[in-house]
This record gives structure tokens, C-alpha cells and sequence, in this order.
């Protein structure tokens, strides 16, 4: 890649226009899929949901406090940035800009000279300008700061181990083990890391060898491999805290299509670090599953137990807090945009949040999921019912059920497994 193609063609991301290269195609409005046709370290429009989740997260670090104090800025990182999509949009989109120094670092000097084009032609406007701070071993800082963005060509993990940073995320092509010790040990006594992983297969494990070599997991190919793979990543950044004094709280974890995200407070503690082995065993099968710390007959794992959401913060990231922050404005509009671009893309930001809010609760605490599609032999029936009939059934007994935000349809629900039969076979008896 190279600025040769510039200015390509221009696209909105949340509110944020992003330069395409030319013979990148103008992205269908629910892009799904990896980057083969856009090619790595470009822009892959189908991340934009894990972007904009990104933008409702910090946004709501900031408004609710909880990673600093009310009067503190985040020093926030984008480690492996690529064109800067993600960084462009925090600094375009999150509100209280006077609290956060964004940083955006790429190994690719191109990937960089576009990002930072991209963000000269297309300035915030409030002329935000700050000290980049010494690094750790009173190195000179390393980058420049362009309207409010500090931007670095170099190894994200050298960058890392010389500068302290409240805020990591990691979005590799990928992977993520090279970077995770690096960022855990740059992160401040309290921060968050956002983490994806796009070796889904390793995750899921289908990939047995690279799952054991990478994650030291097994997995099994069932309805329960993408909440496996979510907790495996989990209890590997778990492992890697607790070498370091640290703990996790996990605040949203998720598997969206082709990738893994996973956002955790990180949290120093050395006597917490030490219990970490309580959140961390295996998925036994049975009916339908339990977590247990020794693995015993069918299992996957280990990998993390504990819960994967944090509730409130999780139940804040509605379909309106996406609207009010991404949701495209009359003075963003660029010209190629009709009223269909703009539906389509609010209907995308209503995707990108859908259940999650309604989930919260249950996911940060225990429960038991369930594939819908599982339920009729389960509970021996040909035909199963709506699951909008099984929540109700299961609610009537006086439980929680909510369907997750997974790709196949699920439940999640602290029903026992006993109702949860009784309550799929008086829906579909109805
Ligand atoms: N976060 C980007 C996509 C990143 S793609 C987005 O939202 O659009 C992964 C990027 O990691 C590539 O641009 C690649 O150049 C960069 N990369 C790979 N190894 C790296 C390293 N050691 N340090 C910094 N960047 C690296």
C-alpha cells in the first residue's frame, strides 16, 4: 500500500469519512467476513461493529468514570492501527475529548502516512494539541501529535514496554498472543485492554495444533465453540495477568462473525492474581454442560469461567447510545451518500449492539446457554418452537432467559436444565 491512490474514495464509518483505495469496492452496509479481498493492514469494513463498539466503550469510561477518576485523562493506545479507522473515530466520535490522549501506532509506515492524511484532511476543528510525556527509560517520546493524535511508526510491543498506557487495544490480523504480555505489563495499576482474535479456527479449535500451541486448549466442534472460543482467549489473558500480579473483570465478550473481541479491566492485586485458577477450568459436556476444574469425560478448555460482561456497563450500550454518538449527522454527510446510505447505516448500529443490553445481566453472572436449534432433541420434540415463545415460557416459571447477541441463536438463562425442557415443550405444546 502506498499513498499512490490517494485520495481513493471516500466512506462513512460512524461519523468519521474514511478514504478507501480505488479498487476497493464501496462496502455492502452489513459487510461480514475477513479482509481477503481488501488485504491486511488496510481498512476491513466488516471490523466496523467492533469499532463502533469501541467508541460506545470509551465513550462510557469516560461519562460513568470507572476507569479513572472524573478528573484524570485515559491515555489510550491503538497499537496495531493500521489506516487509523479506529483512532480517527475516537477522536471524531467519543465525547470529552479534554480527557484523552489517543495514540496511534502502525509497523507500516504507508498504513500510517494514509491514516495521518486521512485525519489532516478531514480535521476535529478544536485544535487540540498536547505534551506527548518521557518514556519509562527517559527515552525521547517517540511520534507527533496532529490535531489531538500522537501518531508512531514502530513495534507495538517495543512502544508498549517503554510507555505506560490506561487503554490497549490490540487488533492484529490474527493472533493476538505476540502482544498480549506486552500489553499487560504496559498497563497502568488499573486499565482496560480491548483484544481481538481472528484465528477463530485456533480458538474454536478446529485448528487442534495451533489451539494447543497458542492457547494450551482443546476445543470441540458444537454449538458451545464460539463461547468457548471467547472464554479460551479469556483465561489465556487471564494466565498472562496473573503472571504479572494482575486480575481481569471482564466488561464485553463477544463473537461477532469471524472475530473474537473481548474488553477486560485489568487490575493489580497481587492476592487476587493468585485465586485467578478459580475462574479458569473446563466446559464438560453433558446435559446440556457444567464448568469444572479437572476435565472429565467430553470437555473443552480451559479456559475462562467466570462471567463475561460487566452489567452495567454492558446494559448502556443500547441501540439509542449508538445512535446519539455514531449515527451519521447532517454535516457529516459526504456527497455520494442518499437516504438509503443513511438508513442502512443506523440499521448496521442497530446490529452492532443488538442484545447485548438485554443479555447483561445474565452474561455477568452464572447462567447456562443453550443453542435453540439443540432444543428440540433435547427435549424431544420435531418442531421447535419461536424462541421468543421459549423466553416467554421460561420467564413465566419465574427465571431469567434473554437470547445472546452469538451468531446461531441462543439463550442464556438460570433456569435449571429441567425447566428449561418443561418450558420448550409447553411453548411448542401451544
Ligand atoms: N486496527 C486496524 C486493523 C489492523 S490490521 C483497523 O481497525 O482497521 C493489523 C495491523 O498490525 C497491520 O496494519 C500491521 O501493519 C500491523 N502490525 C503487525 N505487527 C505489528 C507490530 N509488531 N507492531 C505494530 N504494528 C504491527
Amino acid at each position: 500500500m502506498s499513498l499512490e491512490g490517494w485520495p481513493g474514495h471516500i466512506w462513512l464509518e460512524g461519523r468519521t469519512p474514511v478514504h478507501l483505495q480505488n479498487h476497493q469496492p464501496r462496502p455492502s452496509h452489513m459487510p461480514r467476513g475477513p479482509a481477503t479481498k481488501t488485504g491486511e493492514g488496510f481498512l476491513n469494513p466488516a471490523m466496523a461493529p467492533s469499532r463502533t463498539r469501541s467508541v460506545l466503550l470509551l465513550a462510557d469510561a469516560i461519562e460513568h468514570g470507572w476507569l479513572v477518576d472524573d478528573d484524570k485523562t485515559i491515555r489510550i493506545l491503538d497499537a496495531l492501527c493500521a489506516t487509523a479507522v479506529r483512532t480517527r473515530r475516537w477522536r471524531n466520535e467519543v465525547p470529552g475529548q479534554e480527557r484523552l490522549k489517543i495514540t496511534a501506532n502502525d509497523l507500516d509506515t504507508n498504513a500510517i502516512d494514509w491514516a495521518k492524511k486521512s485525519h489532516i484532511e478531514h480535521p476535529i476543528g478544536d485544535n487540540k494539541k498536547w505534551e506527548i510525556e518521557a518514556s519509562r527509560f527517559e527515552k525521547e517520546s517517540r511520534g507527533e501529535v496532529i490535531d489531538g493524535i500522537n501518531w508512531v511508526v514502530g513495534d507495538a510491543r517495543s512502544l508498549m514496554v517503554e510507555t505506560p498506557f490506561q487503554w490497549i487495544d490490540l487488533d492484529p490480523f490474527g493472533s493476538p498472543v505476540d502482544f498480549l504480555d506486552a500489553a499487560i505489563q504496559s498497563l497502568s495499576r488499573v486499565g482496560l485492554l480491548d483484544v481481538t482474535a481472528t484465528d477463530t479456527a485456533a480458538l474454536c479449535g478446529s485448528a487442534k495444533t495451533s489451539a494447543a500451541r497458542r492457547y494450551g486448549a482443546v476445543g470441540i466442534l458444537d454449538s458451545y465453540m464460539h463461547d468457548d472460543a471467547v472464554r479460551i482467549l479469556l483465561g489465556t489473558i487471564a494466565r498472562i495477568a496473573a503472571m504479572h500480579d494482575k486480575v481481569i473483570h471482564p466488561v464485553l465478550s463477544l463473537f461477532d462473525g469471524h472475530h473474537v473481541r473481548v474488553s477486560v479491566i485489568l487490575r493489580r492485586s497481587k492476592e487476587a492474581a493468585s485465586d485467578f485458577l478459580e475462574n479458569i477450568g473446563y466446559r464438560i459436556r453433558g446435559e446440556p454442560y457444567y464448568f469444572d476444574a479437572i476435565p472429565t469425560g467430553e470437555y473443552s478448555g480451559p479456559m475462562w469461567t467466570g462471567p463475561l460482561f460487566d452489567a452495567e456497563i454492558a446494559k448502556r450500550m443500547t441501540v439509542e447510545r449508538a445512535l446519539e454518538l455514531c449515527a451519521v449527522r447532517e454535516e457529516d454527510l459526504i456527497s455520494d451518500w442518499d437516504e438509503r446510505d443513511i438508513e442502512h447505516s443506523k440499521r448496521e448500529l442497530e446490529r452492532t449492539v443488538r442484545y447485548i443490553s438485554d443479555c447483561a445481566d445474565l452474561l455477568s453472572k452464572e447462567h447456562v446457554l443453550y443453542a435453540v436449534d439443540d432444543l428440540g432433541v433435547m427435549a424431544g420434540i420435531g418442531q421447535i418452537p419461536a424462541t421468543k415463545a421459549i423466553l416467554a415460557e421460561i420467564k413465566s416459571l419465574g427465571y431469567e432467559a434473554e437470547r445472546t447477541h452469538t451468531p446461531d441463536t441462543m439463550i442464556a438463562t438460570n433456569a435449571p436444565h429441567k425447566d428449561v425442557i418443561e418450558a420448550v415443550k409447553s411453548a411448542s405444546a401451544k
